[in-house]
């Protein structure tokens, strides 16, 4: 390690000269240095990973940990007086992703080169990345993410691509940023970007010009689409990532003697979600350029690709105006007709046409027709995907369907944000979970030994004073170290039902008014950015931040309910929240959440959860079983059913269950309008009573009861200590290792 003498070139001083920033740009640069040791000779077949979103959060410490220095790092500059910690606080996060989806591209990459394979991830190189959330008068504002600094983790390299739109050739630029493996090589994501973007253009909040494409092209993540320039601007972002990326991937297949039509021995390519499909209609016109015969391009194509499902919600599934695409890639259009044409000739059921008749194409259609493999993202996700959603498919082509429940790493969601639990393992169990996850099991052995037991509460609470401190510092508030830390973070979404959680505390709150208080303080955390053209979210936040105002400053209730929406939820934060948490809130609508990689996230770091059966919570709740786990409301079938008969009357529940009544109606109450907006207050309460689309009312009497039960059982510490061991000892199954090592054996299979 040769810190020192890098900070000595750099700045002509010490470790204990410098100052944090001067010691966080030293270990960059001395990271990249050691990352690039362990770049690997290339193997034949290359995976790419294709996504619009990765996100990566702060790497430092990650890097440092799975290059082995972590504990080096930290003691030589402890010998300096200086804090690791307070180093890694220097680091921006590039905000390159919303949430679940681009944090699991995040965690494959990890695991990717942990696992010693050959595969990159490819995507763009957005400038402010996703806003940064500032909470003012109870609502949600937006800034820019301003995340790249003059030296940072991008290494600009000499690849450049030209990328023709309609009416508009414009150049690319490739920047790599580093991904080590834990103790493994070193891959490449590779993040495409214009050198002429042009950060001036955007001013008040995140407003800009969205028809100046040389400009705005790579400026955010997913500009507001909710009029026809920014969906155009989407489009022409999509497009860029598809085209620079293969044309990446003919030019390094050909470098290692590949003759296109064995291209799929050279390469796999992974489409995470529908945003990169036009990655085949593009690979498949490049590679008629190159004089293959379409019908050949179309074959060689389909047996490359492979297309991952992330979600159910028909509202997500991208239906592109075949009008949009002509406006703005009309190169792509004949080909789409053609592909659309194959199917209509073989098939007669419109369901499973590409263009529909409204003229939209439909972005998963292509995927699933034209690529080897089809996979949802846990098992019940992917039932659903076969029974229903996809069920026309599936008839079609049943062998490329397949589940690869999602995983999580451990390196950076264990190691990295809970150092103390994870030498604790260590000393109970070894070293070697860290690269075999499914080790964990062996501290199920301890499970009635009440040392062992005490010093998991013991590390839990100390977690929980952290937080407190670090709420304390970030937000203002002060919360009780003894009270029982309720943990709901993830994107706002109705689906998601931070609404229902809402709801409760509204009810919690009308209790300890009525002289009913708990036998235990309760800490309620949120943490949520909600996007923002998405106005019943935008009044959820603003329900609870409402809320926190007026129970943090009521004295009688105060001292036994405490409400904190942190601000700017982002991977930084979740580190921080993770390990103090008691009960992990995964309470989306059954048959909504496609998996969930929080829920995994809070079971590892010894949280219990609160859920319902849905997505990978169905896996966590087989794997722990009915004691160590909280189910509650109406499973998936119900919910489909009630959906499909359209037989759901929210407003019967308001009128005949008085604490749903009671809790709707103080949404407006006299406390909440005196610190909150009437318009949005007004607007969220017509919506719960006439719509509730996503049928909290249903399951709000199950979720008071089962929620009471966790708080009654928290009591009995022992027992509840258990119940920790048993989620942390049954975690193993959600180590993305597995996850990838899966995707390797039955999709990508590289050697
Ligand atoms: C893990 C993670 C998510 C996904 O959370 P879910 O509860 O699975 O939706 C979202 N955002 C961040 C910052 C995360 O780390």
């Amino acid at each position: 390690m040769n810190l020192t003498a890098i900070l000595n070139t750099k700045y002509g001083k010490s470790i204990a000269d410098c100052t944090n920033e001067e010691i966080y740009f030293g270990l960059l640069e001395m990271v990249q240095q050691m990352a690039a040791e362990k770049e690997s000779a290339q193997g034949k077949k290359k995976l790419y990973y294709i996504s619009a979103e990765f996100l990566i959060g702060k790497l430092l410490s990650n890097n440092l940990i799975n290059l082995g220095i972590y504990d080096e790092v930290k003691e030589l500059l402890a010998e300096n007086e200086k804090d690791i910690c307070a180093v890694e606080e220097i680091e921006p996060e590039p905000s390159l992703g919303n949430g679940g989806l681009g944090r699991l591209a995040a965690c494959f990459l990890d695991s990717i080169a942990t696992l010693g394979l050959n595969g990159d991830g490819v995507g763009l190189n957005y400038h402010y990345g996703l806003f940064k959330q500032k909470f003012a008068k109870n609502l949600q504002t937006e800034q820019p993410n301003a995340w790249i600094e003059d030296q940072s983790w991008l290494t600009k390299t000499d690849v450049s691509y030209s990328v023709s739109f309609r009416g508009l050739t414009v150049t690319s630029r490739l920047y790599d940023i580093n991904v080590t493996g834990y103790d493994n090589r070193t891959n490449k994501l590779h993040l495409f970007d214009i050198e002429t973007v042009d950060e001036s253009i955007v001013e008040d909040g995140i407003d800009f010009d969205k028809s100046d494409i040389e400009k705005n092209l790579t400026l955010f993540l997913y500009p507001d689409d909710s009029d026809e320039a920014g969906r155009l601007l989407r489009i022409y972002q999509q497009y860029f990532m598809v085209s620079n990326g293969a044309q990446l991937i003919l030019d390094e297949c050909v470098a290692k003697g590949c003759n296109l039509y064995d291209l799929p021995d050279y390469a796999a390519i992974q489409i995470n979600d529908t945003h990169p499909t036009m990655v085949i209609p593009e690979l498949i016109r490049l590679l008629c350029e190159r004089g293959i015969e379409m019908d050949d391009a179309i074959d060689i194509v389909t047996r490359t690709c492979a297309y991952t499902n992330h979600t159910i919600l028909a509202e997500a599934l991208e239906k592109w105006p075949i009008a949009y695409l002509k406006k703005a890639v009309p190169q792509l259009v004949p080909i789409i007709e053609v592909l659309d044409d194959k199917v209509r000739r073989k098939y007669d059921n419109e369901k499973v046409y590409i263009i529909d008749k409204d003229d939209r194409v439909h972005m998963a259609h292509i995927c699933i027709h034209y690529s080897y493999s089809v996979n949802g993202v846990a098992s019940l996700h992917t039932d659903i995907l076969k029974e229903n959603e996809l069920h026309a498919f599936y008839e079609i082509y049943p062998e490329k369907f397949n589940n690869k429940t999602n995983g999580i790493t451990f390196r950076r969601w264990l190691l990295h944000c809970n150092p103390e639990l994870a030498a604790f393992i260590t000393s109970l169990i070894g070293d070697d979970y860290k690269k075999d996850a499914a080790e964990l099991t062996k501290l199920a052995e301890y499970a009635e030994d009440p040392k062992v037991l005490e010093q998991l509460l013991a590390i839990k609470q100390s977690r929980k004073q952290e937080l407190r401190a670090y709420l304390k510092q970030t937000e203002g508030v002060d919360v009780d170290a003894d009270s029982i830390f309720d943990i709901q973070i993830k994107r706002l979404h109705e689906y998601k039902r931070q609404q229902l959680n809402a709801l409760y505390i509204i009810h919690k709150y009308l209790e300890i008014k009525a002289g009913k208080k708990p036998a235990r303080p309760i800490t309620a955390i949120f943490g949520a950015k909600a996007a923002p053209a998405y106005v019943i979210a935008q009044d959820i936040i603003h329900l609870i931040l409402c809320l926190q105002e007026v129970i943090n400053n009521d004295p009688e209730v105060s001292p036994y309910l405490k409400v904190v929406m942190v601000e700017n939820y982002n991977v930084t934060y979740a580190e921080h929240l993770i390990p103090a948490c008691d009960i992990s809130e995964q309470i989306s609508l059954a048959s909504k959440e496609a998996s969930g990689t929080g829920n995994m996230k809070f079971m590892l770091n010894g949280a219990v959860t609160l859920g319902t059966e849905d997505g990978a919570n169905v896996e966590i709740h087989e794997l722990v079983g009915d004691e160590n786990i909280y189910i509650f409301g109406d499973s998936s079938e119900t919910v489909v059913e009630r959906y499909a008969e359209g037989s759901y009357d929210a407003s019967a529940y308001y009128k005949k269950d008085k604490d749903i009544k009671a809790a709707v109606d103080f949404i407006t109450s006299e406390q909440l309008l005196a610190v909150g907006s009437e318009e949005h207050l007004t607007r969220l309460q017509k919506e719960l009573i006439g719509k509730d689309w996503f049928m909290t009312f249903p399951d709000f009497q199950d979720y008071i009861e089962k929620k009471e039960l966790a708080f009654k059982d928290y009591e009995d510490r022992m027992a509840w200590a258990k119940k920790m061991l048993i989620n942390i000892s049954q975690a193993g199954y959600f180590s993305s290792d597995r996850t990838i090592a899966e995707y390797n054996e039955d999709i990508w299979q590289l050697s």
